[in-house]
């Protein structure tokens, strides 16, 4: 029997009977576009976040985009970015005509190097986008202070980090805005895209919410160019049925982070470092090995599915060729992709399967 990476169908076979009503409401209500049950899952996922506002948008990298420009982000601006993240942070940077600015990630974390930020700041600097990788938040402090000194907008990346928490305040409005993704395969996931916005500034709120929707405020009257990026009812209905789970699974995430922790740290691996303050989502479980590419292929033998996140660093990606830069360029990125490697991790792993993916990675690893 093979384990899967997750399991996202064991979700809809749990939550079956509520999701099909929920879809059915949609279907009965007239409102397709927008409309209450959108609204009522800003609300609630706004409050979950402990954030004031909620926009829901079409899906994760929308979300930046739109906060990109809710801030004033464009053409020629420079935002701090991570050197390691998934490749959607960067790309909300270029769709705005600004410029990616990558900064090394600490070893330890996974996560941006605030110590590193003063480097590569220059005039046109107008953000930094905190990516809370793999569900661990950044080191918000750090980064909210430099981003104050040098007048500085902050959005955090939180597609990896619903339910985490920083200094015991849920990610959802630490900084000006936080972006969501709810791909499926999220902590808090829909059965398509989605995505949202969080904040505490009304303002900036109101800018996002016109700007999902055409740029538009009433209808056929365009005050900005908008884009069309609406969350979908259906999904918002079956993300609400999801976030009444939420933490029931981000605890199974936790037990399951600290069983690996416990098997693996002892086994010679790096295990991941949890930043002060930081509690995880543990959207994901990362480990680095030097043989990684040996380990995982001998996992893959033994029918357990480990992925990697991420292989290649977008600094070394094609679509980032006209920036110039090459291998060599941010060796800790580099050898984050060259050496980590992620174990099933979700809410619906067994506990036979759970011991099942220790014994086999000890087993590779010996
Ligand atoms: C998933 C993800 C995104 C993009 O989300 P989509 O909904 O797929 O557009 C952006 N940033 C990070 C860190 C992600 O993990």
């Amino acid at each position: 029997m093979n384990i899967p990476f997750l399991d996202l169908q064991a979700t809809y076979t749990e939550l079956k009977i509520d999701i099909d009503a929920a879809v059915k409401r949609v279907l009965d209500s007239g409102f397709y576009i927008l409309g209450p049950e959108v609204e009522t899952f800003e609300s609630e996922f706004a409050h979950f976040c402990e954030a004031q506002f909620c926009v829901g948008v079409g899906n994760g990298l929308d979300a930046i985009y739109i906060a990109l420009k809710s801030l004033g982000i464009g053409s020629g601006d420079e935002v701090l970015v991570p050197a390691n993240t998934y490749i959607a942070t960067w790309l909300a940077v270029s769709q705005c005509g600004a410029i990616p600015v990558p900064i090394e990630p600490s070893i330890d974390t996974n996560n941006i190097d605030p110590s590193l930020f003063s480097k590569s700041v220059t005039k046109k600097t107008k953000a930094i986008i905190a990516v809370h990788l793999y569900g661990q938040p950044a080191p918000l402090d750090e980064i909210l202070k430099f981003a104050k000194e040098f007048n500085l907008k902050v959005i955090e990346d939180a597609a990896q980090a619903h339910g985490a928490s920083y200094k015991g305040q849920r990610i959802g409005a630490h900084s000006d805005m936080v972006t969501w993704s709810f791909y499926p395969g999220k902590n808090l996931g829909a059965f398509g895209d989605g995505g949202a916005i969080t904040t505490n500034n009304e303002g900036l709120a109101k800018k996002a919410a016109v700007m999902r929707n055409y740029g538009s405020e009433r209808k056929y009257v365009n005050d900005v160019k908008g884009l069309n990026s609406r969350l979908d009812p259906l999904q918002a209905a079956i993300l609400r049925v999801k976030l009444s789970k939420l933490d029931e699974w981000n605890v199974r995430r936790t037990e399951i982070a600290k069983t690996y922790d416990d098997a693996f740290g002892p086994a010679g691996f790096y295990i991941p470092k949890q930043g002060s303050g930081c509690r995880s989502s543990w959207h994901l479980y990362v480990l680095r090995h030097s043989k990684r590419n040996d380990i995982v292929k001998a996992l893959d033998d033994l029918g357990v599915s480990a992925l990697i996140h991420y292989p290649i660093p977008p600094h070394l990606q094609k679509a980032y060729s006209s920036l110039g830069y090459v291998r060599g360029d941010f060796p800790i990125a580099e050898k984050l992709s060259d050496e980590v490697f992620s174990l099933p991790i979700g809410p619906h792993l067994s506990i036979e399967n759970m011991h099942r993916v220790v014994e086999s990675v000890l087993k590779v690893a010996s």
